[in-house]
């Protein structure tokens, strides 16, 4: 399959969602998540840092990794592909959707509206306890991670972590947006992480896979293309 017909494809469709994934963001420079652990990180496996269980054991630790993936963010900018997704949406408002995985807030920064962020916002942080009084009355106090200087709640990142729930409003969006969709393109993702990569099984639309490697989702898919998204997705999505 060439770009060519995707872009007819595009070009006919009514209704389009972008479900993304770490690859959208590579070419920005941030790591994918198996990338990501260089350095002093590289002993630990994702599965064991990302999770409630581990934050409630060593919730210092974790807040540090989560701490140095803020701070490398805070160095990249959205690329080619993040772009070329939100001018096209400014040219045809409310005709894409764009629903991802990713936690790194690169969408939103170049200008995508509506954003459906399934795993959250690494950007963001949140109380691990259902908040009391005394936690909204006052800053917390700061430290690694940051407390209520009365009951000790601490803060945590805003992420939805291995074997948590995702967030019931977003993922009713998605899943509306991916029904009521006629071309889905999967941009940048393994296919392997659930109830995200369900949605490009459920759709009744064509489905794109962007990616310059094999995923679990190719199977699924109309038509796969072997490029990354900052070279292929501009040449799709123009007008
Ligand atoms: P993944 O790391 O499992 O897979 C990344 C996919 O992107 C691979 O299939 C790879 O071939 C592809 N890819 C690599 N470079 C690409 C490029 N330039 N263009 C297009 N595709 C490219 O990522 P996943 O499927 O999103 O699942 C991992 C989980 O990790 C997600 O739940 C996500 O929340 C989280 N995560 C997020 C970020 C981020 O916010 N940027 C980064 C790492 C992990």
């Amino acid at each position: 399959m060439k770009p060519q017909q995707v872009r007819e494809w595009v070009r006919a469709a009514r209704r389009i969602v972008v479900l993304s994934g770490a690859g959208m963001s590579a070419e920005s420079g941030v790591p994918t998540f198996r990338d990501a652990q260089t350095g002093l990180w590289a002993k630990f496996r994702p599965e064991e840092l990302a999770t409630e269980e581990a934050f409630r054991a060593r919730p210092q630790m974790v807040w540090d990794w989560y701490a140095a993936r803020r701070e490398s963010l805070a160095k990249v900018e959205p690329n080619a592909g993040h772009h070329a997704i939100a001018a096209f949406q400014q040219r045809h408002p409310g005709r894409l959707t764009v629903v991802t995985q990713n936690v790194d807030g690169l969408h939103q920064r170049a200008g995508s509206p509506g954003v459906l962020a399934l795993h959250g916002s690494i950007l963001e942080d949140r109380w691990l306890e259902a908040p009391r009084p005394c936690c909204a009355g006052a800053e917390p106090l700061p430290g690694r991670p940051p407390r209520c200087g009365v009951c000790g709640n601490l803060r945590r990142p805003a992420v939805v972590w291995f074997g948590e729930m995702l967030p019931a409003r977003e993922l009713a969006a998605a899943e509306d947006a991916a029904a009521a969709c006629d071309l889905m393109l999967v941009v940048g993702t393994s296919g392997v992480v659930y109830p995200a990569a369900g949605l490009a099984r459920a759709t009744q639309g064509r489905v794109v896979i962007v990616n310059p490697q094999a995923s679990e989702l190719d199977d699924a898919a109309d038509a796969v293309l072997r490029g990354t998204a900052a070279a292929l997705l501009p040449e799709l999505l123009e007008d």
